[in-house]
C-alpha cells in the first residue's frame, strides 16, 4: 500500500489524453515543507501565511518572518511558491488582536486589514523579499480584493518595499527579483472587473471556499446552514467556467486553491472547464494525481457541460459520482 502510494506521488498528473495538469500544495505549517508528498508536486500554490501568525503571542517580527518564509522558498527552489498575504478576520481572529465584529466575514479581513494598516502589510512583504533573495521562485498573492482600488493601493505599498529591500540587497552584492503578483478571486465583485486586471497581475488564483459563501450568502462554518454551502451549486460552476474563459482570453494564468480542487468530482468538473492548475491540501494530492491519470479531459469537458446546465448541485454529484464510480 505504501509502495503505491509512493510510486503515485513521484509522476505527474497526465490525463489519459495527454493533458498535463498541474498539481500544486496548499500550505502553512512547516510540517507541510518537510513531507514526503511534497517531491511530486509543481510547487506551493498557496502559502496561507496567517497560520504562523495564529501560532505567535504576539505579531512575529520582520526577521521572524523572513526566516519562516525562506524555509518555504528554499524547500522548494526550482518550483513556484505563492505567498498568500496576511488574511486574519472572518474565521481567522489572532488572539492578540480583538477585532469585533457583527459580520466578521463582511468585515475587516484580508486586504482590507493589512491596507488600514500598512506598517503590518510593508513588514510582511520586506519579509517575503528578504526571503527570496538569491531565489527566483516566490509569488505574491493578496487575499480578498473585491476591486481595482485596493489592488492599486496594494502595488504601491508592494513597490515600496521592493525598492526597500533591493537597496539592502545591492548593499550586500545581491540580487533581488520582481516577485510576480496575483490576486484571489473569491469575492464575486472581481468576476464583473476581470478585464480591468490585464497589465496589473501576473496570475490569479480562485479561492472557491470563499467565493462558494459569498456567492451563496451562506457561513461557510455555520453547521445550520451547512446544506446550502455546495461549490457544486451551479452558479458556483457558471462562476467558475467565466472566471477560466475571462482568464484565457486576457492570457492571465489562473488556478484553483479554494477546497474543491482537491475533491475528486470538483477536480474533474474544473478540468472539464478547461483549468490546468490546482491546488490542494498534501492528503489530496496522490488521490487526485491518481484519478487525473484514469481519465480523458476530453470526456470532462462533457460532464462539466453537464455540471453547468444542471439546475441542482445534487444532481452535478450523482452525475459526477456516477461517472468516477464507473472508472473505478
Ligand atoms: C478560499 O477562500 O478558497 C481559499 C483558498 O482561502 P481560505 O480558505 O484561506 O480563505
Ligand atoms: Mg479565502
Amino acid at each position: 500500500q505504501t509502495k503505491i502510494v509512493e510510486s503515485e506521488l513521484a509522476k505527474c498528473a497526465v490525463t489519459k489524453d495527454n493533458q498535463r495538469i498541474y498539481i500544486h500544495l496548499n500550505a502553512g505549517l512547516s510540517a507541510d515543507t518537510s513531507i514526503a508528498v511534497n517531491r511530486g508536486v509543481d510547487g506551493v500554490g498557496l502559502y496561507r501565511t496567517e497560520v504562523p501568525f495564529l501560532l505567535q503571542r504576539s505579531f512575529p517580527s520582520e526577521e521572524e518572518q523572513a526566516t519562516q518564509y525562506h524555509a518555504i522558498l528554499s524547500s522548494y527552489p526550482t518550483k513556484p511558491v505563492v505567498m498568500r498575504t496576511l488574511d486574519i478576520g472572518g474565521d481567522k481572529p489572532l488572539p492578540y488582536l480583538a477585532i469585533e465584529e457583527d459580520n466578521p466575514f463582511l468585515g475587516w479581513r484580508g486586504i482590507r486589514f493589512t491596507l488600514d494598516h500598512p506598517e503590518i502589510f510593508l513588514i510582511q512583504v520586506r519579509a517575503m523579499l528578504r526571503a527570496s533573495i538569491g531565489l527566483d521562485n516566490m509569488d505574491i498573492l493578496l487575499p480578498m480584493i473585491s476591486g481595482v482600488a485596493e489592488l492599486d493601493e496594494a502595488i504601491v505599498l508592494i513597490e515600496r518595499a521592493f525598492d526597500e529591500v533591493q537597496k539592502q540587497a545591492e548593499q550586500q552584492g545581491q540580487t533581488l527579483r520582481r516577485p510576480r503578483l496575483g490576486i484571489m478571486i473569491e469575492v464575486p465583485s472581481i468576476l464583473y472587473q476581470l478585464p480591468a486586471l490585464k497589465g496589473k497581475v501576473d496570475f490569479i488564483s480562485v479561492g472557491s471556499n470563499d467565493l462558494t459563501q459569498y456567492l451563496l450568502a451562506v457561513d461557510r462554518n455555520n453547521a445550520r446552514v451547512a446544506n446550502v454551502y455546495d461549490a457544486l451549486h451551479p452558479a458556483v460552476l457558471n462562476a467558475l467556467k467565466h472566471i477560466l474563459t475571462a482568464s484565457q482570453q486576457l492570457g492571465i494564468p489562473v488556478s484553483v486553491c479554494g477546497e474543491l480542487a482537491g475533491d475528486p468530482v470538483g477536480a474533474l468538473l474544473l478540468v472539464g472547464m478547461g483549468y490546468r492548475s490546482l491546488s490542494m491540501n498534501t492528503r489530496n494530492v496522490a488521490k487526485i494525481k491518481y484519478i487525473l491519470r484514469q481519465i480523458d479531459a476530453q470526456e470532462m469537458e462533457a460532464l462539466a457541460l453537464q455540471a453547468l446546465n444542471a439546475a441542482l448541485a445534487t444532481d452535478v454529484r450523482t452525475t459526477t459520482t456516477r461517472f468516477v464510480e464507473e472508472k473505478g
